[in-house]
């Protein structure tokens, strides 16, 4: 088994570290947050996942994964190392490598043997045969290094379970040799193995994220229109995914896709694009249904409430999805920013993601551990996440806890049979209002 290395250890790098260590090889994850590697080295996980922390203990015990700040030492003598840092979005909207490149310089000065890097991040493509020759450029020891790119399709809240049991593993390299490593890494886990050059392999993980993003956006852009024209979208999409072309996933309308890969991964492939010269139309109205699309429901609202001011507000939802404590380009982020600039007394709560909110909005919002407590004498009450908490509560608390009972579903959590007769005034996404 390889003596592997991952640099990072946020959901991408964390995760892929701990299933390398859980098929058996011995794996050492570096990150340059402090406060991460020693919650690490006390079997605790810095991010929510399910099932991570078992596996991180498990294998810790083992003594088959480690966790240190010191990249020096364990680059110096890694068989392979994968880079998984963040590549968040530009100003301009293209891809900020600058963790990619810091880490390439510092494997550069500390490499003492021959050894592979692979580029999980997701990276624009062509960044690969960048990355290979700026490490050779600056290498301080006479090794042998190639790069190899393998792109990541782990969803969040799902990371283990989507690492251990991938649909399939990309792998891009420029050599056999550089291929075969990537092989016997990925032996163990026994899954289809896709090997291609370097950026076709880049180009996979951005065309797969932009479609995904294009089939939420079209479905929403569709959901806007059954609203028009009198149809229930939850009818229309139940019709489609009947066609095996179509499928019946992703299919979901709502208040927008977020998250830290679909909004970044969209813009910084239609910014590469025109860079060549080309426009993406797809991908870019895919961008811009999607940012209208965040606003559906203060729009719905507004209809009954002209303003939000001194308004109490109940809030339930407020990570980008279910499953994850993380906000990044949540929907729930610029409503509440909006509704707080009108004046809205917000009571919100969300099954893990209020520690983190609480970072960005500290004391704007009562913060509430219970369902029950966040519609307490409220008089409009939004939805922004899909959790199970929220899609099996009690229907009858929007009466019996809200002073006034608006509902604002942007997840169409609840069936419209369920919801009436609750004495609700309810709205969702692309389906008849509930009055
Ligand atoms: P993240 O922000 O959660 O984690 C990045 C980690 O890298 C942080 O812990 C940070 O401290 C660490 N880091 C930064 N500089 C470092 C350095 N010099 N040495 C060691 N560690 C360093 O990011 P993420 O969500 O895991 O995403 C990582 C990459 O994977 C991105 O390119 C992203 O697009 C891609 N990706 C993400 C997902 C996802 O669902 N989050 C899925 C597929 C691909």
């Amino acid at each position: 088994m390889s003596n592997i290395t991952v640099a990072g250890t946020g959901y991408v790098g964390l995760v892929t570290g701990v299933c390398l260590a859980e098929v058996g090889h011995q794996v050492t994850c570096v990150d340059n947050n402090d406060e991460k590697i020693n919650l690490l080295r006390q079997g605790i996980s810095p991010i929510y996942e399910p099932g991570l922390d078992e596996l991180i203990v498990k294998n810790t015990e083992n003594g088959k994964l480690d966790f240190t700040t010191d990249y020096q030492s364990v680059y110096a003598h890694s068989d392979v190392i994968f880079i998984g840092v963040g590549t968040p979005e530009n100003e301009d909207g293209s891809a900020n490598l600058n963790y990619v490149f810091t880490v390439a310089k510092e494997i550069a000065e500390s490499v003492e043997q021959d050894c592979l890097v692979v580029v999980k991040s997701t990276v624009p493509i062509g960044t690969n045969d960048r990355v290979e020759a700026y490490i050779k450029a600056h290498l301080k020891h006479n090794v042998k290094i190639e790069v190899a790119s393998n792109p990541e399709f782990l969803a969040q809240g799902t990371a283990v379970r989507d690492t251990l049991y991938a649909s399939r593993i990309v792998i891009g390299t420029e050599s056999d040799e550089a291929k075969q490593i990537l092989m016997d890494v990925y032996e163990p886990f026994k899954l289809p193995i896709l090997a291609m050059n370097r950026r076709s392999a880049e180009m996979v993980k951005y065309a797969s994220n932009d479609f995904l993003a294009l089939k939420i956006s079209f479905i929403n852009d569709i959901a806007n229109l059954c609203e028009k024209v009198g149809a229930n979208i939850e009818d229309v999409t139940n019709g489609m995914s009947y066609d095996e072309r179509i499928g019946n996933r992703f299919l979901n309308p709502g208040i927008g896709y977020g998250g830290s890969c679909f909004p970044k991964d969209t813009k910084a492939l239609h910014w590469l694009a025109e860079e060549e010269g080309y426009i993406l139309r797809t991908v870019k109205a895919a961008i811009d249904v999607n940012e209208k699309q965040k606003y559906a429901l203060i729009k719905k609202a507004r209809n009954d409430f002209p303003t939000f001011n001194e308004k109490k507000v109940a809030v339930l939802g407020l990570t980008f999805k279910p499953g994850t404590d993380d906000l990044r380009e949540a929907p729930s982020i610029p409503n509440i920013r909006l509704l707080l600039n009108e004046g809205a007394h917000i009571q919100a709560f969300d099954p893990v993601g209020i520690e983190n909110y609480k970072k960005l909005f500290p004391d704007q919002i009562s913060y509430k551990h219970s369902i029950e407590e966040a519609l307490e004498d409220a008089e409009l009450c939004f939805i922004f996440t899909e959790w199970p908490e929220i899609k099996e509560m009690d229907l009858g608390l929007f009466k019996e806890k809200m002073k006034t009972p608006y509902i604002y579903d942007g997840r169409n959590c609840f069936s419209l049979y369920e919801i009436q007769n609750k004495g609700v005034n309810y709205h969702s996404i692309g389906r008849p209002s509930v009055i």
